[in-house]
């Protein structure tokens, strides 16, 4: 019988994959984590393209693997931020804010931090909705509305709260997901408490230095480590 005709990855769509991360972004260091989606692009040229908008060396650019040319395809790309430059500045001016007839505001920019409990998206998005507007009425009012006309909307978030805030605060998922936040600090607090409210006669109630340092060992909690933790936490939430 013969085989009934097909036609195969005619267009870019008919293939769409997406890279799932190995690991996550630790939340330091001198690297920049970039997601992307490429169209009808080999990844070499996706990740020299993108390496080369953001001022960085593509050679030193880390990547999982190849994809499809003919394909949409969505991956991610490590950078270095290069010299003289903060791996947070780096990843403020990764943050695709305007094309050409379009501005990307809220969640959909990636201004949006989420650890656990702890999330901050609405003011990015209320604040960044404003700019856009204010951007885009200034755009069509110009006749103009080319990623070079709306790139008003990056400076306005530049000198207002966005992108000061969104920048000071992504350090905050990091320190509020790790196992001191999480585990041992409440542990800490748990145990002196408990300390300090059990009867424990005829023996003498042990003072709070000593209980403090009994929860520590305890916990596992040094005192570099605390103090460490106390000043990330008084530069991100300050
Ligand atoms: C469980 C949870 C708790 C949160 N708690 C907080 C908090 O306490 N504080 C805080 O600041 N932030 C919090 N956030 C984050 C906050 O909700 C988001 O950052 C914020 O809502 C982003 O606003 P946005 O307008 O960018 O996107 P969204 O609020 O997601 O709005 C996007 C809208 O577009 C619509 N849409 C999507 N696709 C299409 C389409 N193709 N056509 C038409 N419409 C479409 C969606 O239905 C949606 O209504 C929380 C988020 C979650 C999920």
């Amino acid at each position: 019988m013969p085989l009934p005709p097909a036609r195969i990855k005619e267009s870019p769509e008919d293939f769409v994959v997406e890279e799932i991360p190995a690991y996550s972004p630790s939340g330091s260091g001198e690297h920049v984590f970039v997601r992307f989606t490429k169209r009808d692009h080999t990844t070499l040229d996706a990740v020299r393209a993108i390496a080369r908008a953001l001022a960085c060396d593509p050679r030193a650019a880390g990547f999982a693997g190849m994809k499809d040319k003919r394909a949409v395809a969505t991956q991610t790309l490590s950078l270095q931020a290069p010299r003289g430059t903060a791996p947070a500045d780096l990843a403020v001016r990764a943050l695709r804010l305007a094309i050409d007839g379009m501005v990307i505001a809220g969640d959909a920019a990636g201004l949006c931090l989420a650890a656990g409990l702890w999330l901050e998206g609405v003011n990015f998005a209320i604040g960044s909705g404003l700019a856009a507007g204010r951007a885009v009425a200034r755009a069509v009012a110009a006749g103009d509305t080319s990623a070079r006309a709306l790139a008003s909307y990056r400076r306005d978030l530049e000198s207002g709260f966005v992108l000061a805030d969104h920048k000071r605060l992504r350090r905050a998922p990091r320190l509020v997901l790790s196992d001191r936040v999480q585990q041992r600090y409440p542990g800490l607090i748990c145990d002196i408490a408990e300390g300090l409210f059990t009867v424990s006669n005829p023996e003498p109630k042990p003072g709070l230095l000593r209980l403090a340092r009994r929860s520590a060992r305890r916990n596992g909690i040094r005192l570099g480590g605390l103090l460490r933790d106390g000043l990330a936490g008084a530069r991100v939430f300050r």
